[in-house]
């Protein structure tokens, strides 16, 4: 049994479902027994039809009575069977299913699944699935509702599971140790597959999944480990002296900072100045001050003889950095300078020669810092902001160009500090909870489609009073699965149609980073009204002219996503508006739009999303810098998440190199499942 046999040769997968398949991720007989359920239907326990209440779906097992009609109506077909059980007699209905003739042998015993329709006390079922009572295929039993596309149908694939299970057979290989599997009273890996996907009753399903997601985060646990002991070396760090005092650049900044700013800052302060090396990571809301922190960092690296190195994702960050600073650091007659890709050669050799002599004292840039040709002559402090656009392989790339600099990781995504502890168990954590005094609240509203003129004539008044507007849509090319708004359809419509009037731009993911930065500075100078978007905007770009956010198909985005966004307005001196356009009524589409509207907290916020994130969720945990699990969720899981780490650390504890034979399927699975995503 080879588990990374392409699909394709699955019985019933022909070329059509292949595709299908790829689709959902599926691609060898691996992914497909471990794409796991949404959620089940317990088909397993019949009612006597006498039971049967109107709307409910049920399983009723009843005696065919005559044959199945097959009539015409109204351009369909209808077929009916008359069906009874020991309490009463029922009528069984479908349309256009006309090879169902046949099937069904007048007195015979079937089972039906479907929906009641109970009216003056008649019954019918509408369309059910059904089997001969001896088999249990579409009924009898617990049945496994997989996340699907278009155009795959449940029943497909609940048979090619199966049929892949079929293969595997209880022939899986245990990838937990067996003094883990005894210690902690696991399930063996061939019966938590099995009944993860077929459940005999739902308690099976729960010591099913509790070992899959234990493994799942114990790979997770052991990844981190690992690679905290990569690149934490036992080296001391850089020792700064204390005479080299922060106050001095605090006392020039045009603001007071904030009691959590300077907490923070004297976090660092005493981690710089201590003989351990710094790891540690700052957290703190979208427009919580985290520039001015890391400049206090740079200025005592800076004036205790070091050079400093701030990395930002994209190069308009990095110029916006790189002014900032300036703004500053000039007065101290501390040289800063910029590399992004895309100078001229000469430019750049110039550069990289004064980097070298130690001419220039702040580099801030883009990931162009971490390439091979950057020298510096005494690295001692690297900055990262937005920490989940780079890794750690970029971390530890660009710390390896020093002696054992001190490290800051600033991260705009926050997540309830438990969690940041297990996730980040790796770095210092160092938290600003406070926004700067004179922040206004960003008025935030979730309006239906309805709502659609209101709203495009307040941006018309806006824009009229000299203000900017971003519309967000989820998506690039129009899908053909849904109707999702398409950035460019957007944009043609609204510079055509909408706001014929006004400067219309457009910008997306997959525009060249210098088209994007090109069009972000036009906007930054107010050569452009309301820019259309993906969520390209959604990094720490500063336009503080710009005061309404509008996202179209607010319910397809992460509530920390959609905050993030929500950051880029409310940055200046104007009355901030954030509108989210939503469809659908279900109740967690409505919490979400309603913790939104109700607080303006990144906490409170990400914590909300992960309770209410259902699994299958569009955007995934990415959007956390998080890695995505198969099955796991680290809310709902956090208790059995600090047990993997328990037995994380213990493992690494007793094998290091996870060496020993016992380990080493552990280790496969790592390099599986996280070797790739940790160098995103
Ligand atoms: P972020 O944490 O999102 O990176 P920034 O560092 O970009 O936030 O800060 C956002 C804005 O707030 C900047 O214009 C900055 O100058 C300003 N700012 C930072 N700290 C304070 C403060 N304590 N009081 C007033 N304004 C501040
Ligand atoms: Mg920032």
């Amino acid at each position: 049994m080879d588990l990374n046999k392409d699909v394709k040769y699955i019985k019933g997968v022909g070329p059509n479902r292949v595709k299908l398949l790829n689709k959902l991720g599926i691609f060898t007989l691996k992914d497909l027994i471990t794409y796991y359920p949404r959620t089940y239907e317990d088909r397993s326990k019949p009612k006597k039809l006498y039971e049967c209440v109107d709307g409910e779906e049920v399983l009723i097992e009843v005696i065919a009575c005559n044959r199945l009609t097959d009539a015409w109506l109204k351009g369909k077909t209808m077929q009916k069977l008359q069906v009874r059980d020991e309490t009463m007699s029922a009528t069984i209905i479908w349309f256009n299913q006309s090879y169902l003739k046949g099937k069904f042998e007048i007195g015979n015993k079937y089972r039906f699944y479907g929906k009641i329709n109970k009216k003056f006390g008649k019954i019918e079922m509408i369309s059910p699935v059904f089997d001969n009572i001896e088999k249990k295929q579409n009924t009898g039993r617990i049945i496994p509702i997989y996340p699907l596309t278009y155009q795959l149908s449940q029943n497909t694939l609940r048979k090619i599971i199966e049929a892949g299970l079929h293969e595997i057979e209880g022939n899986l290989k245990e990838t937990l140790p067996d003094y883990i599997l005894e210690e902690y009273k696991l399930q063996d890996i061939n019966k938590a597959v099995k009944s993860i996907h077929f459940p005999k009753e739902f308690k099976d399903f729960n010591i099913a999944r509790n070992r899959l997601v234990f493994e799942e985060l114990l790979i997770m646990q052991l990844a981190l480990l690992e690679l905290k002991n990569s690149y934490i070396k036992e080296e001391k760090g850089i020792k700064y002296s204390k005479d080299v005092k922060m106050s001095d650049i605090i006392n020039k900044l045009p603001f007071t900072l904030t009691k959590a700013q300077l907490r923070v800052i004297e976090e660092i302060d005493n981690n710089m100045e201590s003989e351990n090396n710094m790891n540690r990571l700052l957290q703190g809301d979208v427009g919580s001050g985290k520039t001015v922190v890391a400049m206090c960092a740079a200025y005592k690296a800076v004036k205790c003889g070091y050079q400093a190195a701030i990395m930002a994702p994209t190069a308009i960050l990095a110029i916006q950095h790189l002014e900032n600073f300036k703004k500053i650091f000039d007065e101290f007659n501390i040289r800063c300078e910029l590399l992004i890709s895309g100078m001229t050669k000469k430019k750049k050799e110039e550069l990289l020669q004064r980097l070298k002599n130690g001419e220039i004292d702040i580099l801030i840039g883009t990931h162009a810092i971490i390439e091979d040709n950057v020298e510096f002559k005494n690295l001692g402090l690297v900055v990262t902001d937005e920490q989940h656009r780079f890794g750690v392989k970029q971390r530890t790339k660009i710390a390896e160009k020093g002696q054992n600099p001190d490290v800051l990781v600033m991260t705009a995504t926050p997540i309830p500090r438990t969690l940041a502890l297990i996730l980040y168990g790796d770095l210092d954590i160092s938290i600003i909870d406070e926004l700067p005094p004179n922040r206004k609240k960003i008025d935030t509203l979730a309006v239906k489609k309805n709502m659609t003129d209101r709203i495009n004539n307040f941006i018309k008044e806006q824009v009229k009073e000299g203000r900017q507007a971003y519309i967000v849509c989820p998506l690039v090319e129009e899908n053909e699965e849904s109707d999702l708004k398409s950035v460019e359809e957007l944009y043609e419509k609204s510079r055509t149609e909408v706001f014929p009037e006004y400067r219309v731009e457009y910008i997306h993911g997959k525009m060249k980073q210098k088209e994007k930065d090109e069009i972000m500075q036009r906007f930054k100078n107010k050569e452009i009204d309301i820019l259309i978007s993906t969520t390209v905007i959604e990094v720490g770009v500063d336009v503080p002219n710009s005061n309404i956010m509008v996202i179209e198909n607010a319910e397809r985005f992460g509530l920390a996503q959609l905050h993030q966004l929500r950051g880029r307005v409310g940055r200046g001196e104007y009355k901030s508006y954030c509108i989210l356009k939503y469809e659908g009524n279900g109740e967690t589409v409505r919490k979400r739009m309603k913790v939104m509207c109700d607080t303006n907290d990144g906490f409170i916020i990400s914590e909300k999303d992960l309770e209410l994130r259902g699994s299958g969720d569009f955007f995934g945990t990415m959007q956390h810098g998080l890695p995505e699990f198969k099955i796991a969720n680290l809310f709902e899981d956090m208790k059995i998440l600090q047990m993997a780490q328990n037995v994380a650390i213990k493992i690494i504890n007793e094998d290091p190199k996870l060496e020993k034979q016992e380990n080493q399927e552990l280790k496969n699975l790592i390099k599986d499942k996280f070797t790739k995503r940790i160098e995103i």
